[in-house]
């Protein structure tokens, strides 16, 4: 670590940060610290610093917006990346969007919409970026990214660039399979030609449902569990009795059985083990097995 760390330190300088709590950088504002973490500013940095990691056979995180993990209490080892500003950019031409793996979903989906281009609405309101929401295939009411989706831009852990069309890439529920680990640059979607009254509308409609269905204003990582096939997560949730469940400062939503929330000063062990209890219970009367929609990242 000290040979990658003085290595970065002579390419970005004060800019690399060591020993960085990961906490405010999550939407549940949980998480121990990482070694180190840096924000790039240009494929090029990206480049370098992956390079780097590489050569001293670092473990490298690409960090999003942070609103699908559960980062350790202990926190994550290696090189934690953050694509910075420059990657936020979204570009539109025709039916052609090309948005940055930094851009917020919210400002794709708006920008969109804007334009006249239909595709995206279900995108509203899922808060994280548009990197994140290409590896997770975020969806919601129906749609998800992959549908939309027409090539991805990135870098490898070797620190090359790469672009892949759609036909390389596998979707899954809430899940892309890339041919290679990339750190997603910039995702290009191709949306179709809609009515902007309609698009406003139905975004309106989104919005409506979420704020009805979801906890506001209290850390929260979205829906813990992945919904089984035929099933909601949040019904099986609420069945065996886990709705308002805590253990610490980490309970069940009362507003919607399948979020965690972070009730104030919440361990990653205490949602951790508030998950591990809800698995247990939820398989002893179901038989059903929830598998976890959000990533456990760094050292258990
Ligand atoms: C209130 C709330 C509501 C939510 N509603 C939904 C919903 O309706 N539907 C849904 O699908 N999700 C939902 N989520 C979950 C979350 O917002 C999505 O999964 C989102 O797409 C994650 O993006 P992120 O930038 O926060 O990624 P992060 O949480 O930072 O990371 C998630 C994964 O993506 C990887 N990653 C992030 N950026 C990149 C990149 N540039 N290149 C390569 N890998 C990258 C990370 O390494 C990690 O493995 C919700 C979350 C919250 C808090």
């Amino acid at each position: 670590m000290d040979a990658l760390e003085r290595d970065l330190y002579h390419r970005f300088g004060s800019r690399l940060e060591r020993n960085q709590p990961l906490a405010p950088y999550t939407s549940f504002q949980i998480g121990g610290p990482a070694d180190l973490m840096l924000t790039v500013e240009s494929e090029d940095e990206l480049c370098d610093a992956l390079a780097a990691a590489h050569r001293y056979l670092t473990p490298v995180f690409c960090l999003g917006s942070g609103t699908n993990l559960l980062v350790s209490d202990r926190g994550v080892r290696g090189l934690v990346i953050r694509l910075g500003r420059a990657f936020a950019l979204i570009e539109i031409e025709g039916t052609r969007v090309y948005a940055g793996g930094a851009a917020k979903c919210r400002a794709l989906v708006e920008a969109s919409v804007e334009a006249g281009l239909a595709g995206l609405e279900f995108g509203e309101g899922i808060p994280g970026t548009v990197g994140g929401g290409l590896l997770m295939n975020a969806g919601a009411f129906g749609g998800e990214m992959s549908a939309a989706v027409a090539a991805v831009h990135g870098v490898t852990r070797e620190g090359l660039s790469k672009t892949l069309t759609k036909d390389r890439l596998q979707f899954h529920y809430r899940k892309a399979v890339l041919p290679e680990a990339l750190f997603i640059t910039a995702v290009e979607f191709l949306l179709a030609p809609g009515d902007k009254e309609r698009l406003r509308a139905r975004i309106a409609e989104v919005r409506a449902k979420r704020a009805a269905r979801q906890p506001a204003g209290i850390p929260n990582a979205g829906s813990i569990f992945k919904n089984p096939p035929g099933m909601f997560a949040a019904r099986l949730l609420e069945a065996c009795g886990l709705k308002d469940q805590r253990i610490g400062k980490a309970a069940f939503s009362e507003r919607h059985a399948n979020f965690i929330v972070n009730l104030g000063g919440a361990k990653a062990d205490d949602v951790r083990a508030l998950i591990e209890a809800a698995q247990t219970k939820v398989h002893q009367q179901t038989g059903v097995h929830l598998e976890p929609e959000i990533k456990l990242i760094g050292e258990w």
